[in-house]
């Protein structure tokens, strides 16, 4: 293992919109971190422009032609290995020359190499919440049992572990809220693009509407998910897990202006809050940095320039994926496992013109109505479940067409 002064990073999901903000934090402070591994799907362009500024030690495309075309326009000189296979993605994730595993491919496709540095014992910043939304039970047992430090960097989770105390802060997923005097956890959203638009505009909104959110510059599929709200429901589920809440501890509170990033309220009144403007480079910091503080390029939220902030409830009619996802979290593991599916199937077809943005909704709907009881116990059988249901996604799909 690496001396604790220089931590050897491994960025998974490297070319996307999280890799890149990661990427741009640990670049202003080379002397803690260096880029030790870099590893994306396809993108070659994006890879070799990545190798070339940062040299990382491997860099791992998932796609194996893609690993080959990199290979070939890498510079010899540059010292960069190129690798391919999970296998080797697997042993790049748990080396023991590997420190902090940033987790941030998005969707299903996380799953196995976040949860494989999960049982290494690494220090994981999860940003693929999707991961933990299809494992739940089984990603936290396995941090508890390996000793995982476990940082949340999607924004909301980031500010409601910056608000809980330290007893949580060190205990995430087996932690017990009502001891640290929460009453509830205030989940903020901003609501996406169509918070006002009329509601029967929303069937035929086009992806690049849907893609354009009015506060964050996201990948596709979370920007669709935002829209849809069904990102906060994946958030909230995400939440159940991280914080071990119950129920009636976890509120979603829509707050368009994405200024407040999520609150704490405790049994006194307090309610504390983690404010900043909206750039996921200050939860990477965090994440990177915990328990200390370093820059993050991030402009200081100015107050005198602050509008009025603004707080409403969630409308379940205009972003029926919230309720659906709600709803899954209390019905349990297979349920959310099964959503989480489906929504990738749906959402990949709404983005790829198959079908409307209303019916993302309810290809969700028509998956989670097949949730059976069986019980999940391990990796394979939630890739099983995450599989079939894929299936089922896409005859709702054809059926539509
Ligand atoms: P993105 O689409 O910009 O990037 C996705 C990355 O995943 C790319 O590097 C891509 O190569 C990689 N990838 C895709 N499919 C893969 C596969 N099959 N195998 C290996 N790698 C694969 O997405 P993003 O916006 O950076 O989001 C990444 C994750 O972080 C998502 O789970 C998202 O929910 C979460 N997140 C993102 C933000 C944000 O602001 N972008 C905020 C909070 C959480
Ligand atoms: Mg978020």
């Amino acid at each position: 293992m690496p001396s604790e002064s220089m931590q050897n990073v491994v960025i998974l999901g490297a070319t996307g919109s999280i890799g890149a903000s990661t990427l741009s934090v640990m670049s202003a402070q080379t002397q803690r971190y260096r880029v030790y591994g870099l590893v994306a799907n396809t993108n070659v362009d994006k890879m070799l422009a990545l190798c070339l500024a940062h040299k990382p030690v491997i860099a791992h495309m998932v796609n194996e032609q893609a690993a080959m075309t990199l290979k070939a326009a890498l510079p010899p000189h540059i010292g960069v290995t190129v690798t391919t296979g999970e296998n080797a993605l697997i042993d790049l994730v748990t080396s023991n020359q590997i420190h902090t595993v940033m987790a941030a491919i998005v969707g299903a496709a996380g799953l196995l190499s976040t949860f494989a540095a999960v049982k290494a014992g690494k220090r994981v910043l999860l940003a693929n919440k999707e991961a933990l939304v299809m494992s739940g039970a089984l990603f936290m047992d396995a941090c508890r049992q390996s000793g995982a430090t476990l940082l949340p960097v999607d924004s909301e989770h980031n500010a409601i572990f910056q608000c809980l105390p330290e007893s949580v802060q060190t205990n995430l997923g087996h932690c017990s809220l009502d001891a640290a005097g929460v009453s509830s956890i205030l989940l903020t959203g901003s609501g996406g693009p169509f918070l006002t638009a009329p509601l029967e505009s929303l069937a035929s909104v086009t992806p690049a509407q849907a893609c354009k959110h009015p506060n964050w510059s996201m990948g596709p599929k979370i920007s669709v998910d935002s829209a849809t709200m069904m990102n906060k429901g994946l958030e909230f589920i995400e939440a159940r897990w991280l914080f071990n809440t119950n129920a009636a501890q976890l509120k979603v509170v829509v707050h368009p202006q994405s200024v407040i990033h999520s609150m704490v309220q405790y049994r006194d009144g307090s309610v504390l809050a983690q404010m900043g403007n909206p750039d996921m480079r200050t939860p990477i910091a965090h994440c990177l940095s915990y328990p200390q503080r370093i820059t993050s390029g991030v402009e200081a939220l100015d107050f005198f320039k602050l509008g009025d902030l603004s707080f409403c409830e969630a409308d379940i009619a205009r972003f029926p994926c919230l309720h659906l996802a709600m709803q899954a979290c209390e019905h349990g593991q297979e349920a959310t496992t099964v959503l989480n599916a489906a929504n990738e199937v749906a959402v990949d077809a709404f983005l790829a013109g198959q079908i409307g943005f209303t019916q993302i909704a309810a290809i969700n709907e028509s998956c989670l109505a097949q949730v059976s009881q069986s019980s999940l116990k391990s990796i394979d059988d939630i890739l099983q479940l995450d599989s079939l249901t894929r299936q089922h996604a896409w005859q709702a799909i054809k059926r539509i067409n």
